[in-house]
């Protein structure tokens, strides 16, 4: 999970969405504040686009999981290293050991969600969504004149 934010450009709040790691879904927005429409290219309409290639790779978070397990590994070596010759150790050190950790968990379970089809469900799920809004023609003339380049089967 994680967060957009975006100064509305009709009256400058700031709003603040949930939207998972690949910010699925249509980038045309309603204001919190003051309601109105705006158009952020940041959300991605998954059924023009496609999915996001690294989700079909579990491979590339493996990798990437064991790569932040050795740097957290050898941090935390260091670490223990410094206490016991010098009684304290260096505070951006203790603050590598939690980027560390916090990579090695978050690659893990993204992971894990791929190997145990977690994250095709998702993805069905906001393409299915994001095909819905495409069968709408208003909906698809008005991403157009945002300037969201829409493929010619769904004009
Ligand atoms: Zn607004």
């Amino acid at each position: 999970m994680g967060y957009v934010e975006w100064n509305c450009p009709k009256c400058g709040k700031k709003n603040r969405e949930a939207c998972n790691a690949w910010v699925y879904g249509s980038p045309i927005r309603n204001c919190k504040a003051c309601n109105q429409e705006y158009f952020d290219s940041r959300w991605r309409e998954i059924a023009l686009e496609g999915v996001e290639p690294a989700t079909k790779s579990p491979k590339l978070y493996l990798i990437a999981t064991i790569v932040f397990l050795i740097f957290t590994v050898a941090c935390v070596i260091w670490l223990i290293t410094d206490i016991r010759t010098m009684g304290s150790y260096p505070d951006k050190l203790a603050g590598c050991v939690l980027v560390g950790a916090i990579g090695t968990i978050g690659c893990f379970v993204i992971f894990l969600r791929i190997v145990l089809g977690y994250e095709d469900k998702q993805n069905q799920k906001y393409y299915d969504e994001s095909l819905q809004r495409m069968n709408d023609k208003s909906y698809v003339e008005k991403l157009i004149s945002y300037g969201y380049n829409v493929p010619e089967k769904f004009r």
